[in-house]
């Protein structure tokens, strides 16, 4: 077996006008994903998706990782990494046993690209041996608990958002620290202690700080809520400031997630050796797709940290963590998003099985387990242009 073609689509949804907000990130106008295509020569097609601008992608894909994924055997899915890693110098440093990636490649959206790769790749793989694709990476569960994740109300409308997250069966719930009435130390334990109200005492609550607070204000909000009973207090700083993270750590009984910004284990090996995390959150498009995630699992698990994994994009991302999820058995929760996202729910033919008492359960068709809607690709057309504005 042997991949003839590697192919990028870009895709786009507007978020219609009703439904745009400010938060900390701007306002939000559309989403953008990019579709990856692996093509085998006895007929198999394995899909993935990458993060990053969608045109910025395509190119990388289509001039600097098809030319080298192209011709080899998708069963050889390290080597494949290890190739789009490492670039030219692949051979020598598999030869030698190192790891010598090329200068671009080892984060941003090169990595996203190869990250989207290594997904399609991993597809096609688990089609051909005619399992789930987490049983071809060892299976070590078939459903998991998922959290529900947004929580963007402002004030007293916390309760009603958040309650509502728990009255679908959601046992863990997570809201942004910076509502849409803003930040200040003050407004957010209002919206905490009013989102609380509305999940009651038995529901885990989670809060995210979109790594926008400085160190000093995160310790003092850190404070504020440990009274409330949080599950991880995520991205309390910028994903920059490894160090600043460990000192929020330091001085919290509040367990500190992070990890949807970092690229491969290397980024997560410097967070653990600085003692910096309790939760790690990589995401499968972002961190280096499956082959990646896979070792980040392993490398965490070895300090006692536990897996995560960020989930937020179209449902081909949705359907790899998943899998990542049922194969990690360092993973105790996965991320289900809240938010506008019809490239979640709209885009493939087979529906998530998300249940009433909120666990996520794994396909049980071969691959990926999920296939694109004939009509996808003229309902998800791109759209130039950023995804935020401010
Ligand atoms: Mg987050």
């Amino acid at each position: 077996m042997k991949i003839t073609k590697v192919s990028a689509i870009p895709m786009s949804v507007p978020v219609p006008v009703e439904k745009r907000h400010r938060t900390d990130l701007g306002t939000k106008v559309k989403s953008d994903a990019t579709l990856i295509r692996v093509e085998t020569d006895n007929g198999l097609v394995g899909i993935g998706a990458a993060l990053g601008s969608p045109p910025v992608v395509k190119a990388i894909v289509e001039h600097e990782l098809a030319p080298e994924v192209e011709g080899e055997n998708p069963l050889f899915s390290e080597l494949i990494f290890e190739k789009m890693y490492n670039g030219s110098r692949a051979e020598p440093a598999l030869a030698r046993g190192v790891t010598q990636a090329d200068e671009s490649r080892r984060r941003g959206m090169a990595m996203e690209a190869i990250a989207g790769i290594d997904i399609a790749v991993w597809d096609v793989k688990a089609q051909a041996l005619g399992i789930p694709l987490y049983q071809a990476l060892g299976a070590v569960r078939s459903s998991v608990r998922g959290y529900a994740s947004g929580g963007w109300a402002p004030g007293d409308e916390a309760e009603a958002e958040l309650g509502g997250y728990a009255s679908k069966g959601f046992t863990a719930c997570k809201m942004r620290v910076v509502g849409r009435d803003g930040f200040s130390i003050e407004k957010c334990l209002k919206r905490v202690e009013a989102a609380r109200r509305g999940i009651g005492p038995n529901v885990e609550l989670m809060v995210d700080a979109h790594g926008s607070l400085e160190v000093a204000v995160a310790i003092k909000l850190a404070k504020a809520l440990e009274p409330y009973d949080i599950a991880w207090f995520e991205e309390p700083v910028t994903p920059d400031d490894h160090a600043g993270q460990a000192e929020v750590r330091r001085a919290t009984t509040i367990p500190i997630a992070s990890g949807e910004r970092e690229f491969t284990r290397f980024d997560f090996a410097d967070l653990l050796e600085k003692r910096a995390l309790d939760i790690a959150q990589p995401d499968v498009a972002r961190a280096g797709g499956l082959t990646e995630i896979r070792r980040i699992s392993a490398l965490t698990s070895t300090y006692g940290v536990r897996l995560a994994p960020h989930a937020w994009g179209s449902g081909i991302l949705f359907a790899a963590s998943i899998h990542t999820a049922m194969s990690s058995p360092n993973c105790h929760i996965l991320e289900v998003t809240q938010g506008y996202m019809p490239m979640m729910w709209d885009l493939l033919n087979e529906p998530f099985d998300i249940r009433s008492d909120g666990t996520v359960h794994a396909p049980d068709r071969p691959g990926l387990g999920f296939t694109l809607r004939a009509d996808a690709l003229d309902k998800f057309k791109y759209l130039p242009g950023p995804e935020f504005v401010f």
